[in-house]
């Protein structure tokens, strides 16, 4: 699968990135952990903390998959927000998930801060404003929502938006203890310390047949082969070409990068920002004082009428950007396309498959999609060295509560 179109902006923030060999051998393993972008690598620190005899391929260059695209934006709130989960999983599940979030959140800020590659981890608030008159009920609601379970949030009427932006919003929900990172530098940083921890790591070496028998797994590359105990497909997107999820929606969605405009003064607190309008724009600054801004997803495959769609929507990004902020003399630096995931009940998948006997899948789908996987790297990590996590069912491959695609309506 072609991942994406266009010049992403995170490499150009590393001087140097990892460099690793193709397998060219035979290998013996306990885990073998197919893709390293950020839930492989995620899975790989983990596995190495607990000493487990782990190996990780890549059919690319390390992390050069979706999480290079990543616009590293963490918040636990979600795509579908706690409201329609409780609607729809009850609120025993809803809120669960919703506190596994926010615990990833944390678990994330905790392993960022171990890393010799610095990932900018930073937290932040999340500003999350109603498009329309029409959505300012159900920000109501949820705040309601969120408030009742302890999610640490404010709501804020249009004056209270204005006076902190320079744009008017009919109301807005203002969450705490979020988070923004380079996902890039987190890959990287992550797999070079799952290598220190005896991880051994290669990259354009793709998994081409298994074969699967009632204890092991075995894995042929092009070159090598690896018996394994147990196999952690953390193939991102490109799972949906080993197999299909019935709930799984690919399209493809964009982001801009502007040249620095130094963001200090721009909003308030260098928030996050995202909205309520399906498909939502959404808005962060960097580091180095530039701002991206994401959305507008389509679906739209095909790589070659991606890169046609990516001119014209870099233009509307930036058009976009412009409106929110008039005053600021914005360019483009970096514009990209890729695809992107999504589940059709807002869930991540999680788990064993029946038809992959001793594996396991990683598809943390989904515009929050780093704290899934950082969640999936610890119920798989715990799994693995012994202790099964009843929470895990609520991510099972084969769920039911998942509605065909025929019958779903839009996420809220
Ligand atoms: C434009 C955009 C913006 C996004 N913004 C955010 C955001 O702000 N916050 C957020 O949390 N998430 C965001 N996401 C989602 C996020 O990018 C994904 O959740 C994340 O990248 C998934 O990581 P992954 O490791 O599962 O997949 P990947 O990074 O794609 O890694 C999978 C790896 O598997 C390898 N692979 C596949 N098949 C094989 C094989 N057969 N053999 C060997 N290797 C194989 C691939 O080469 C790849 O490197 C965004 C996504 C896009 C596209």
């Amino acid at each position: 699968m072609d991942l994406i179109s266009g010049s992403t902006y995170w490499p150009s923030t590393l001087e140097q990135t990892l460099d690793f060999p193709p397998l060219a051998e035979e290998l013996d393993c306990d885990v073998l952990i197919i893709g390293g972008g950020m839930s492989g690598s995620l899975c790989a620190q983990l596995l190495g903390e607990r000493q487990v005899n782990t190996v990780l391929i890549d059919r690319r260059k390390l992390a050069h998959g979706s999480s290079s695209a990543n616009t590293g934006l963490l918040q636990y709130s979600n795509d579908k927000t706690l409201t329609s989960f409780i609607h729809t999983l009850g609120e025993t599940n809803g809120v669960l998930f919703y506190r596994m979030c926010k615990d990833a959140l944390d678990q994330l800020e905790k392993l960022a801060a171990t890393l010799d590659i610095d990932p900018f981890f930073i937290r932040r608030s999340s500003l999350y404003y109603a498009s329309t008159p029409e959505d300012v009920q159900m920000l109501q609601e949820e705040y309601k929502q969120l408030t009742r379970f302890g999610f640490p949030v404010e709501y804020w009427e249009e004056q209270q938006v204005a006076t902190r932006f320079p744009f008017r919003r009919p109301a807005a929900l203002y969450t705490h203890e979020d988070a923004e990172v380079n996902p890039f530098r987190f890959a990287q940083g992550l797999l070079q310390s799952a290598n220190r921890l005896g991880v051994r790591l290669y990259e354009h070496t793709e998994a081409k047949h298994l074969e699967f028998g009632e204890n092991e797994v075995v894995c042929h590359t092009s070159d090598g082969t690896i018996r394994t105990k147990k196999v952690i497909f953390a193939t991102g997107y490109e799972t949906q070409e080993i197999k299909k999820d019935r709930g799984a929606i690919l399209e493809s969605s964009y982001a801009i990068v502007t040249n620095p405009v130094g963001n200090s003064s721009l909003w308030h607190e260098q928030c996050l920002i995202w909205e309520t309008a399906r498909p939502y724009l959404y808005i962060r600054s960097t580091r180095e004082g530039r701002i991206i801004i994401g959305g507008l997803d389509e679906p739209v495959l095909n790589s070659n009428q991606r890169e046609i769609r990516l001119l014209h929507q870099q233009k509307k990004l930036l058009q976009a950007l412009q409106e929110h902020f008039p005053d600021v003399p914005f360019q483009i630096d970096y514009a990209w396309a890729a695809v992107f995931g999504s589940s059709h009940d807002g869930l991540p998948y999680i788990g064993p498959h029946p038809r992959f006997p001793n594996c396991y899948f990683v598809e943390g789908y989904g515009g929050n999609g780093t704290v899934t996987s950082m969640m999936a790297a610890q119920l798989l990590a715990d799994e693995l060295t012994g202790t099964h996590r009843p929470e895990m069912e609520l991510f099972s491959l084969t769920r039911t509560n998942s509605p065909s695609p025929d019958t779903t309506k839009p996420v809220v």
